[in-house]
């Protein structure tokens, strides 16, 4: 469950807004109302929505940036904190990405310029309720995205300043280095920013939350991509593992569960083709509200994709995180099921490895598709 809503797409990108978000803006409107009633509570969420379209346009100069360099973004997501453009891929040039994460800032310098002269006021980070004066509202506006633009400027992960600092940083080192490095500066930001918070001003904590685990998160998804550098899908696929016919009943796949401690099972058809997997947390989800005749073959994740054995297994990876999928089967050249890559065969690879190499950290910079936030 992603707990977002699409609302559309716009140059093959689909823009979500996470349900947090149409929480901030009930919120609004309801402090709004408490202090000027109706029409205050309906300036308050114009107000937003405003905002939102602003954040809007700044992804699109990441993902337009993106675009010119062959990497596409699948989607956007719009928090209350800002937006997330999800990258198919980190570019391999720094300068790439120094282009890229400096793109929607420059978008937000725009708008900012144009709103402080259109109004006639001066740059101020000070904003002041507006009443009902549209100038007014327009001058707000501009203080805020002066505020993104310096907020988003922070070098820190997963702020877009972070990605430039780990792109100059990029030139020097290699990939996982500069990666690691700007991720300790967003932790130890977000370290500062939630002491901060807990003197002045809750709302920062929030934020310091926010930044840490994105800075957390993009370590790790670089560390996955190192280790799985250099070795093949057979490397770390698991081998072991029962199966569910696509007509076992609930009680049948709770048993395999029970029986087995297995997270995954493949679903195989009469002639034992793959038709799709059944996780855990589905089975765990969806066993209290279905029926006594739902067979597993309406919980599973269908389409998913198969891998061979001698492949890189960094495609499988790529596979699995691309599509946020439970996991990735592996064939034999019959199109056979022979094997399994999950998140957890992965992550157990990825322990052992760390222990024969935590020395020989700092590799190049690698070429590979991943999760981005900027
Ligand atoms: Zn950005």
């Amino acid at each position: 469950m992603t707990w977002s809503i699409p609302l559309g797409r716009v140059y093959g990108t689909e823009v979500r807004v996470h349900v947090t978000f149409l929480l901030l803006l009930l919120w609004i409107a309801v402090i709004n109302a408490g202090q000027g009633g109706l029409p205050a509570a309906g300036r308050g969420v114009l107000f937003v929505l405003l905002v939102f379209v602003c954040i809007v346009l700044h992804e699109f100069g990441h993902v337009l940036a993106a675009r010119r360099f062959g990497v596409t973004t699948p989607d956007i997501t719009l928090l209350p904190i800002g937006g997330v453009a999800r990258l198919s891929r980190i570019p391999e040039q720094p300068g790439q990405e120094l282009v890229i994460a400096l793109a929607g800032p420059a978008v937000t310098l725009v708008i900012a310029v144009v709103l402080f002269a259109v109004t006639g006021t001066r740059p101020t980070l000070v904003t002041v309720d507006p009443g009902g004066s549209l100038v007014g509202m327009m001058a707000r506006l501009a203080s805020v995205n002066l505020f993104l633009l310096l907020f988003n400027l922070i070098p820190a992960f997963p702020m877009d300043g972070g990605r430039a600092l780990r792109a100059l940083l990029g030139y020097r080192l290699g990939f996982v280095q500069a990666t690691q490095i700007a991720a300790s500066v967003g932790q130890g930001f977000a370290f500062l920013l939630g002491f901060l918070g807990l003197i002045a001003n809750p709302i920062l904590l929030f934020i310091a939350l926010f930044v840490y685990l994105g800075a957390a998160a993009e370590a790790h998804t670089v560390q996955l991509r190192q280790v799985a550098q250099g070795m093949i899908v057979g490397d770390s696929m698991m081998t072991r593992f029962e199966t569910l016919p696509l007509d076992a009943g609930l009680d049948d796949a709770v048993r395999a569960l029970i029986r087995t401690a297995q997270r995954i099972f493949p679903v195989v058809d009469g002639t034992g083709r793959l038709q799709g997997v059944l996780s855990q947390s589905a089975l765990v989800q969806r066993a209290q509200a279905g029926g006594p005749d739902v067979v597993v073959a309406d919980l599973m994740t269908r389409g998913i994709p198969a891998v061979h054995p001698y492949q890189p297994l960094g495609d499988a990876l790529r596979l699995l995180q691309d599509g946020s999928l439970p996991a990735v089967a592996v064939t034999d050249a019959a199109d056979r099921l022979v094997g399994l890559v999950t998140s957890e065969t992965i992550g157990e690879v990825m322990l052992t490895h760390g222990v024969r190499s935590s020395r020989a950290a700092g590799a190049g910079r690698q070429p590979g598709r991943t999760r981005d936030a900027a």
